[in-house]
């Protein structure tokens, strides 16, 4: 385990306290990947896809344990991994990774949803609208349009 800390996030905030402290380590990979000469966004996103289905034969072949305090070393290098192709792919297409995060969770920390089957499922705002046009088309009773039109304002 690398510099002896624990790979497991119980904490309120989900994050270890030496993750905490290691937000750096994006400018280190950042710098990195400009070093190297990675600038090519298109070998980028292979290296991205290779990455991420590294986890995902660590997660289909269920080397992983939720219940244990530290997750599997090579669990931890795909998820380590993937973000570090994802954050120089970002920086190839000069973006600053922390921002697209930021704008990210700003999008969904707002959004109504459930999660059905460990899948988080957005609330359709639209389907009141869809329902009313379908209404509409149906019967083609005019009175219908005020409430179209008042739906239409909302979005
Ligand atoms: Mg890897």
């Amino acid at each position: 385990m690398p510099g002896g800390y624990s790979y497991s996030y119980k904490g309120t905030n989900g994050f270890t306290e030496h993750a905490l402290v290691s937000l750096g380590v994006i400018t280190d990979v950042i710098q990195w990947g400009r070093e190297k000469g990675l600038n090519d966004p298109k070998a980028q996103l292979n290296k991205v896809i290779e990455e991420v289905g590294e986890i995902a034969h660590e997660i289909t072949r269920n080397h992983y344990d939720l219940e244990a305090l530290e997750q599997p070393d090579e669990l931890c290098d795909a998820i380590g991994d993937a973000l570090v192709t994802i954050i120089i792919l970002s920086d190839i297409l000069n973006l600053d990774p922390i921002a697209c995060l930021e704008e990210a969770y700003g999008a969904i920390s707002g959004r109504e949803g459930d999660t059905v089957n460990g899948t988080f499922v957005k609330k359709d705002n639209k389907e009141p609208l869809r329902d009313m046009v379908r209404k509409w088309k149906e019967t083609k009773d005019i009175s219908l349009a005020h409430d179209i039109c008042e739906l239409l304002a909302q979005e």
